[in-house]
This record gives C-alpha cells, sequence and structure tokens, in this order.
C-alpha cells in the first residue's frame, strides 16, 4: 500500500512506514494512493467478522504483508463482537464497546499494536501518548504483554475519573503510567518535548501510537461492514449512519468503507456543542472556537485533526460536502436522549445518545438508520447515573480493574525527570 502526505504530496511511503511514522512532513496527515473496490458485497458480507475483516485489510496492505499474517493479526486484534441492538423498527444500535477498555478505540488501538509489531524493524520500541483518558487505556490494553514495546502513558493527576485511572493503571508489565502534576495540556507538551529531542527519540525508539495513525482508521473500516452484515438486504439498500464524532476518525473510516464499496446512502457528522465541524459544513468558514467541557467528553475537540482526509476522500471521489448530515447537541439534549432510549428499554451513554438523537430527527421514510455506540454506559457511569436516576452495574473488566492496585508514579511537570524515567523503564 503506497500513502501519500496531503500537505506534501512528494513524500511517499508504504503502509509500515506510515505506521512507524504516524505523521509526515509539516505535520501532514497520509492518505491511501489508491483505494480498492470490491464489486460482490454480498458475497463479502456473507462471511463471519475475521475472515471479511482480513480481505478487505487485505486489499488494502497485501502487498506489503501476506494474507495469513494480516490473518493472525486481525484474529488477535478483533476478539469481541460489534453487535447492532435493534432500538425500534429501521433505527439500529452498533454496540462498539465489547472490548477490554469498552469503547470503540479498542478495535483500532488493538489493530495498530499488531500493524507495530509487523512492520518493526527489530529494534526498540517506546511508546509515548498523553491520555485524558480512553485512547490511553486503549493503548494500555492494547500493547499489554508484548514483546520488545515498552508504553509509558502521562495522564493528568486527578483529573480523570477514578474508575478510567484504574482501567489501565493497574496493568503493570511493560505498561507503564505516570501521574503528572498538571492539567492535560501539561502532558501533551512533555510529550512534544520528548518527541523534539532526537536524540532521545533515537536512542528509546520513540512512537507516539496516536490517534492520526493510519492503521487504526483501517481496523475501523472493518466494523462498518459488519455492521451491515448483519441487516437484512432490503434494510441495507437505503441506510443510513450516525457518527458521534470528535476527532473525526469515526466517520473518515465509514467514509473509507463507502469508497471500498459498502452500500451506504448517508452519513451523519454528529457532534456536541463543540460543532466546528456542522458549522464548516453550513457555512463553508473553518472557525474553530475554544473547546468547551460537556457530558460527551471524548468529543470535546473544536480542531478536528482528521478532518482533511475526510476532505480529500470526498474530492477524490467527488462527494460533495453538502451530502453529510450534521448536527450539534447539548447536554441537556443528550440528557434527553438517553432518557428517551432507556423508555425505549436501551441503555445509551451521552456519546451514542448524540448521534441517536439526530439520526432519529433526520432519517426519512424507507431508510434504516444505525447510530454508533461508541463507549460502554458504565464507562460513563456518573453521567448516566445522574441521568437516569440509576446505579447502574460494572461490567466484568470494570469491576476486575476496580478491584486491583494502583502502579502509577507521581511526577513534577518536569521534563528532565520525565527523561529519567523513560531510560529506566527500557
Ligand atoms: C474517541 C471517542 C469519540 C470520538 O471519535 P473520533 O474518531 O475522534 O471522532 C466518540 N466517543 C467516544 C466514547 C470516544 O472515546
Amino acid at each position: 500500500m503506497k500513502l501519500y502526505n496531503i500537505k506534501e504530496n512528494d513524500e511517499q511511503v508504504s503502509f509500515g512506514q506510515a505506521v512507524r511514522q504516524g505523521l509526515g512532513r509539516n505535520q501532514g496527515l497520509f492518505f491511501p494512493q489508491e483505494l480498492p473496490k470490491f464489486d460482490d458485497i454480498d458475497a463479502l458480507l456473507a462471511e463471519d467478522f475475521v475472515s471479511r475483516s482480513t480481505k478487505i485489510l487485505s486489499a488494502l496492505i497485501g502487498d506489503e504483508l501476506p494474507a495469513e499474517q494480516v490473518n493472525s493479526m486481525v484474529d488477535a486484534a478483533f476478539q469481541f463482537p460489534a453487535p447492532i441492538n435493534k432500538v425500534k423498527d429501521g433505527v439500529y444500535a452498533l454496540e462498539l464497546f465489547h472490548g477490554p477498555t469498552l469503547a470503540f478505540k479498542d478495535f483500532g488501538g488493538r489493530f495498530m499494536a499488531q500493524s507495530l509489531a509487523a512492520v518493526s524493524d527489530g529494534g526498540k520500541i517506546t511508546i509515548l501518548t498523553a491520555t485524558s483518558g480512553d485512547t490511553g487505556a486503549a493503548v494500555a490494553h492494547a500493547f499489554y504483554g508484548m514483546e520488545d514495546i515498552n508504553v509509558v502513558i502521562l495522564y493528568p493527576k486527578g483529573k480523570i475519573s477514578p474508575l478510567q485511572e484504574k482501567l489501565f493503571c493497574t496493568l503493570g508489565k511493560n505498561i507503564h503510567t505516570v501521574a503528572i502534576d498538571g492539567d492535560f495540556d501539561a502532558c501533551q507538551a512533555l510529550v512534544k518535548q520528548a518527541f523534539d529531542d532526537a536524540a532521545l527519540r533515537e536512542e528509546i525508539g520513540l512512537n507516539s501510537a496516536n490517534s492520526i495513525n493510519i492503521s487504526r482508521l483501517m481496523a475501523q473500516i472493518c466494523y462498518y461492514f459488519e455492521a451491515a452484515s448483519q441487516l437484512s438486504k432490503e434494510e441495507r439498500e437505503n441506510l443510513v449512519v450516525s457518527v458521534p464524532s470528535g476527532n473525526f476518525g469515526n466517520l473518515t473510516a465509514g467514509l473509507l468503507a463507502k469508497a471500498l464499496g459498502l452500500p451506504i446512502k448517508r452519513f451523519i457528522a454528529a457532534t456536541n456543542e463543540n460543532d466546528t465541524v456542522p458549522r464548516y459544513l453550513e457555512t463553508g468558514q473553518w472557525d474553530p472556537k475554544p473547546t468547551v467541557a460537556t457530558t460527551s467528553n471524548a468529543m470535546d475537540v473544536s480542531q478536528p485533526n482528521n478532518w482533511p482526509r475526510i476532505e480529500e476522500l470526498c474530492q477524490i471521489k467527488g462527494w460533495g460536502l453538502d451530502t453529510l448530515g450534521k448536527g450539534k447537541v447539548s447536554d441537556e439534549q443528550s440528557a434527553d436522549s438517553v432518557r428517551d432510549l432507556k423508555a425505549q428499554g436501551y441503555l445509551c451513554e451521552p456519546h451514542g445518545a448524540i448521534a441517536y438523537r439526530l439520526l432519529d430527527e433526520q432519517l426519512q421514510e424507507g431508510e434504516t438508520g444505525i447510530f454508533l455506540c461508541t463507549a460502554h454506559p458504565a464507562k460513563f457511569k456518573e453521567v448516566v447515573d445522574e441521568i437516569l436516576g440509576s446505579d447502574i452495574d460494572l461490567p466484568a473488566p470494570l469491576a476486575k480493574h476496580a478491584a486491583m492496585e494502583l502502579l502509577s508514579e507521581d511526577l513534577a511537570n518536569d521534563f528532565d525527570l520525565l527523561k529519567e524515567v523513560l531510560r529506566r523503564v527500557q
């Protein structure tokens, strides 16, 4: 698979390089030079999740990795289902939260870990990442126990929910978690300092494993096919998919699935109050405002870093941006939708409820709708319990980690101290 840098088109890389490098020159995102197209979609949809996903990913990266290897990567990464759940006639929830950290980021994180191991040149790899919650957990679990890869995760001390902290700071082995005396921006600044230190980068094989890595998006393509495979042929004829969006990786993957031939009639780009994209689609002005905190905090992003990939793809395919559905949902409205869904017998947290609300408003006669449920309700237990006046149960993975001991070390917001940690864990 050949990819080019969207900002500097003359920079062209293989899949392996794109995975190792993450970003291209001038912070440019990598984009596939060619996209395969599947003609017999019905036959593809008839296969099981792992064999179908192997076919899809082999069509993309098969020139670099043999099909058997792609198969074992998919097998290791996708060890949990992505079921659809009927909420009412013509409306389905796609549940992407059955992985070890209860959010859709498990799919991308785990496939990225497999990809990085597959394309590694045998040298040492140190993954350094800053997290405000979900991504760190997915990365920690995805790389847990992998040989020759050390993971160091920085997070703001006392600023993530205790349950989230337990989920990824209790693993041990090659996963090192560091509670920084500072906020999330301070953690990100430390990571940036480390990447700016060329000698350190070389010495410990620094890699960011962050959310713009192309391998994540490729894994996420597969669950759109998996969702469609669970519908009848008639239902998937007029399919509308609503995607709760922050950095817009999930929507990029959905559009890529469509480019590969999956018949999706329309997507809805759903955001919370951080509505840079819906406003842009309305006015044509890219005008990010300061990020505001909401109850759907994994979508609190005002400068979505995957958006240039969506523009690129739509331009290549000749899809007008005006064909994208869109909308923003306030905290009050998403709470209403959580209650509405509960009344229909479906327990949902605010991120999924935002996608549901806009789908419900925009779905037309004769269309079938799917909204993406990106996190398990218990992952946002505090918010959900407050909205519903409930006390929902913790699913097994969360309950297990909640009872384990925290292994994080505390660190002052100081780059020299971080360097010591990075060298010590080698
Ligand atoms: C990361 C995340 C999102 C946003 O996904 P993007 O791909 O960044 O648009 C939505 N919901 C949850 C629960 C998330 O963790």
